[in-house]
């Protein structure tokens, strides 16, 4: 049991305020663009080493994953190291909390939108500014130093808590995978995300589709000898767009109180290719979201329906049946219950931190979805709002970092209190 109470955990927090900023600013300027993790890797090494903390380096290279389609697709693997280091010291035999960060961002392809230079890491205006900023660098910042907060505190806790810096989450989540290779087994898994301070437990899948129309080309000047696919591609859209709503009004849960948490959109629509024919291909691509606990072929056969319903109603298109793509496997829904203590101690974290319980969804994808594949008790939690994410002019404020450092470190206390020792195969 640790006597430390949540006031003096607060007051270590804003001690270091300066110091957490100016880190997550150094961090920030710091272009680790997917790829080019390396580029600020030494920095969160640092942060141990400077303590005496243990801390590792894992090198893509020297994964399993590597091998596989999702290795194959990432380039740099020679160069690349997922960071993980342990709070004051790692205990061979002792069961670890894992705190989850990715280090690499996205890529800057919109230069002339942003105000200054993306990688400044400038602090104004009580924020701090820049690609990775709240994507998912100030995340990690919170974590560090909600453990430096802990060890100025003077706290020992009963597991081990080891950070987990990981690659390549923006691309493929190898990084995520390669680490569990590492340490399959956990207490459970914080993932830092910005989540505007509320702890999500549940998250929707995703599937992404291409459906294919084909007609007949023929000279614009004689269309009628043609069959035109524009008016079947947009028939086929609007079905989409009614399944989307139909599955928005009737899929809902409470902690994703948003329009829909099993969004069905079309980022692509291509009808024709020559100004002077009428169009004979044309194909639409999107994603349809899968709630959690609804079975992926279900979702795909409604989907199939769907087109298929339409096609029905042509004379063409009875004939000519349009083609549903699958593009890849998507990515999976996922569900952690609020009886799990890694969601009880971020819960606990936020009302030992004076703040109200939030308990939140999402309708992104993360490397939650590959831990709880892996049977990893999982729970997303982050300072900053999503919406600056992969934006230009990306920036967090200061005070959600300090808030998240605050949280963070009231959950590992509240989970130490709380925690029953386990034996760990
Ligand atoms: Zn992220």
């Amino acid at each position: 049991m640790n006597v430390i109470d949540a006031q003096s955990i607060a007051g270590l927090v804003s001690d270091s305020a300066n110091a957490m900023l100016d880190f997550l600013s150094r961090t920030v300027s710091r272009p680790s663009v997917t790829g080019h993790e390396d580029t600020v890797a030494d920095l969160y090494a640092e942060f141990f080493t400077s303590r005496g903390w243990p801390v590792q380096m894992h090198r893509l290279a020297e994964s399993k994953i590597v091998h596989s389609d999702r290795g194959n697709a990432e380039t740099r693997v020679d160069e690349r190291a997922n960071v993980v280091g342990y709070y004051q010291r790692r205990r061979p035999g002792t069961p670890v909390v894992v705190i989850n960060g990715h280090i690499d961002v996205v890529p800057v392809l919109d230069h002339d939108q942003w105000s200054r230079d993306p990688f400044s890491g400038a602090r104004t205006d009580g924020a701090v500014h820049g690609r990775g900023s709240v994507d998912t660098k100030g995340g990690i910042t919170a974590a560090l130093w909600a453990l430096h907060a802990l060890d100025q505190a003077g706290v020992k806790l009963p597991f081990d808590v080891a950070v987990e810096l990981v690659v390549g989450e923006e691309t493929t989540g190898v990084g995520t995978s390669a680490a569990l290779e590492h340490l399959p087994t956990r207490l459970g898994t914080i993932v830092l995300e910005p989540t505007a301070g509320a702890v999500v437990t549940v998250a929707s899948g995703l599937l992404f589709f291409t459906v294919e129309v084909t007609g007949r080309a023929a000279h614009t000047s004689v269309p009628w000898h043609g069959v035109d696919v524009g008016p079947k591609v947009i028939e086929i859209y609007r079905a989409l767009q009614s399944l989307g709503e139909e599955r928005a009004a009737r899929l809902t849960d409470p902690r994703m109180p948003f329009p829909s948490a099993v969004p069905l959109a079309i980022g692509t629509v291509d009808i024709g290719g020559w100004r002077a024919a009428v169009p004979a291909r044309g194909s639409l691509s999107g994603r349809i979201g899968v709630m959690a606990g609804e079975k992926v072929s279900d979702v795909r056969h409604a989907l199939a329906t769907c087109v298929q319903h339409v096609a029905t109603t042509d004379d063409w298109m009875r004939d000519h049946p349009p083609i549903i793509r699958w593009d890849n496997e998507g990515l999976r829904s996922w569900e952690t219950p609020e009886s799990d203590p890694v969601v009880r101690a971020l819960d606990q974290g936020r009302r030992r931190a004076g703040l109200t319980s939030k308990i939140e969804g999402m309708t992104a994808g993360c490397d939650a979805g590959i831990l709880t594949a892996a049977g990893v008790s999982t729970a997303v939690f982050g300072p900053g709002d999503m919406r600056f994410a992969h934006s230009p002019d990306e920036r967090i404020a200061e005070h959600d970092v300090l808030e998240a450092a605050n949280i963070l470190a009231n959950a590992l206390i509240a989970w130490a209190d709380h925690y029953q020792p386990v034996s760990m195969s």
